[in-house]
């Protein structure tokens, strides 16, 4: 609570004035709909106890999800219709809903956490949520089709990856003639929670969004909100609606003069400003333009209420592939041990200056979880990778030693996958054949590591068990980027395809399919040389003897049965489409594994009878 009064009370921007609820149009049904069906549901429940019952839907079984419930919802919607006209203040109080309750989030867990340590976060009454919710349609319109293209955040259809697509084409735009880049990061610090109430409320009349009436309303929520803990309440000055749906876009139109100030003093594309919510980066082409930037961000920032966190914002200047000098940047040699013991001398680019006007020069920064650098190698990317999923690894290992084949493939996909995916960008764009690589084979390798599988298991098996291609997907990804891109750019004729989601093979496969594929790399009994394994070839090969690889079993007796999804099943006469229980699949596959478990068992055997028959011979 210190803590909040230290960020969201500014005397010096004054306060909204509590007046009247002005009277808005009563909505009708459709926008009535609209709206409910925008609000989210099931959150911890506020104050006021107005549960979100009201605003669930009604689980048809017909599968019909524009339908309300009609006992509930239709009166609850007739009667809320008028919400906007009623006089507000006669029902709702301060002790209940205008409060939103505070809970703190520890951010340090599972240490005890200072004041500011923890992340605050704030629970909304849904009455308040439906007030607000009534101004989302236009607020979402206006973000569509109206503000600012560098801004893509919570921009409806967009995502992160179009900003990181938008980032490497307009950095290798320039790196491709060989020409400098600077790309500036910039970090606010407590963005959401510094913009200034009248200052908010100013800008929004700038704009023709809204109706005079519906600002005004809007304001009055501002007026009367609290925020709660215990018994204590607090009104604040500044800071967005925690919680709140409207929030985020209330953000980017509170932050949308700023883009035009870099454009217009800076004289910097709006191609090259690139925002993500308060996350922005400014791509310039020389230092001078930095410094400009800089100074504009900064005198924003006093005009806007905000900070400009220096120290965790960043420059990172990016430089051909080939560059052997970059601005700013100097190389360090570094001596390293390589694979094979034998010392190495490495290259490092590092800074060789300090900062720009008190913004640090990186040698790479995080941008929306994609670490970028000078070269735009996947390099720190990747390291960041290995070091994630050792840990990742040995936290679940408890787990993984138990699981079934399943099990472990949806840990990997569920906790690993998400690593990957801020490199796929970089991958696209990757000219070295060998980098690709080398991260498709970290990607193979952690795989094989999660299934406890050997590291020599072939890559056309572990390709079929992880069902992920990482070149096709990067191709899809930098597709669907570029244009949905497009779309935000007013291009309406663009359209794209999400990448799509291969079948598991391995649903309901048990883990002695594990131990089948690990057979291959054990040592040959009979041949006692270090590296001669029982694989299908060798034995094949030097004994003459026949194994089933675990590749065509997998294609021809396990995919077959794992990749059906749907059953019909006959219930009182009628067909039905049913999911096969996991179990089932299982039940089904066990036997085919036991079976080669098997023949490996006889083939040693076998080996075993010929050894002792040469023994005998010999004496
Ligand atoms: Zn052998």
């Amino acid at each position: 609570m210190e803590t909040l009064k230290e960020i969201q009370i500014d005397e010096s921007w004054g306060w909204l004035e509590k007046r009247e609820f002005p009277k808005l149009p009563r909505l009708n049904t459709e926008n009535m709909e609209e709206i409910m069906q925008l609000l989210s549901h099931g959150k911890a429940v506020a104050y006021d106890g107005i549960s979100d019952i009201l605003f669930k839907q009604k689980e048809n079984k017909d599968k019909s999800h524009d339908e309300f419930q009609p006992d509930l919802c239709d009166k609850s919607m007739s009667t809320l219709r008028n919400l906007w006209r009623a006089n507000l203040d006669d029902f709702l109080s301060e002790e209940d809903s205008w409060g939103a309750r505070l809970v703190a989030l520890n951010k340090v867990f599972p240490k005890i956490p200072k004041r500011t340590e923890m992340r605050p976060i704030l629970i909304q009454s849904p009455i308040v949520k439906l007030l607000e919710g009534r101004f989302l349609p236009a607020l979402k319109k206006y973000l569509s089709e109206e503000l600012v293209i560098s801004q893509t955040g919570f921009i409806p259809k967009m995502g992160t990856h179009v900003n990181i697509n938008r980032a490497i084409q307009r950095i290798k735009l320039r790196t491709d003639k060989k020409r400098p880049v600077y790309g500036l990061f910039i970090d606010f610090a407590n963005a959401y929670n510094s913009v200034p109430h009248t200052l908010l409320f100013k800008k929004l009349r700038g704009k023709t969004i809204f109706s005079e009436e519906e600002i005004t309303f809007l304001e009055q929520l501002y007026a009367r909100y609290r925020i709660r803990l215990g018994n204590k309440s607090l009104r604040v000055n500044k800071g967005l609606a925690q919680g709140s749906i409207i929030s985020p876009a209330l953000f980017n139109i509170f932050i949308e003069d700023l883009a035009f100030e870099l454009k217009n003093e800076a004289n910097i594309n709006l191609m090259d400003i690139l925002m993500y919510a308060d996350d922005i980066l400014t791509i310039c082409s020389s230092i001078e333009q930095v410094r400009k930037a800089i100074k504009i961000i900064d005198s924003w920032c006093e005009r806007n209420g905000m900070t400009l966190n220096k120290r965790k914002s960043g420059i990172v200047v990016f430089s051909n592939r080939k560059a052997t000098s970059i601005p700013l940047m100097r190389t360090e040699r570094i001596k390293i041990m390589n694979r094979r013991q034998r010392l190495r001398m490495r290259i490092n680019w590092v800074p060789s200056r300090e900062d720009i006007l008190g913004v640090p020069i990186c040698k790479e920064y995080k941008y929306l979880g994609t670490i970028l650098s000078p070269k735009l190698t996947a390099k720190p990317q990747m390291n960041y990778i290995k070091k994630k999923s050792a840990h990742i690894y040995t936290k679940l290992f408890p787990y993984l030693v138990n699981a079934s084949a399943d099990g472990k493939r949806d840990i990997f996909m569920t906790m690993i996958m998400p690593l990957f995916n801020p490199a796929i960008v970089l991958l696209h764009f990757e000219p070295s054949e060998s980098h690709k690589k080398n991260l498709e084979s970290l990607h193979r390798g952690i795989f094989k590591q999660f299934m406890g599988i050997s590291k020599r298991t072939s890559n056309k098996l572990v390709d079929e068990m992880i069902r992920v291609d990482l070149r096709s997907l990067a191709n899809s990804v930098v597709q669907m980027a570029t244009s949905k891109w497009e779309l935000r750019k007013g291009n309406k004729n663009t359209n794209w395809t999400t990448p799509e989601k291969k079948v598991n093979g391995l649903r309901g496969v048990p883990a002695s399919w594990c131990q089948l594929i690990n057979k291959q790399v054990k040592p040959c009994l009979k041949c006692k040389t270090k590296g001669t394994v029982t694989s299908t070839k060798h034995m094949r090969d030097v004994h003459g003897m026949t194994i089933t690889h675990p590749l065509e079993i997998l294609k021809k007796e396990i995919l077959p049965i794992t990749e059906k999804k749907f059953e019909l099943v006959v219930t009182n006469g009628s067909e039905k489409k049913k999911i096969i229980s996991r179990r089932k699949i299982q039940n089904k596959v066990t036997p085919i594994i036991e079976k080669y478990l098997k023949q490996y068992l006889d083939i040693e055997e076998r080996l075993y009878k010929q050894m002792g028959e040469e023994v005998t011979c010999q004496s």
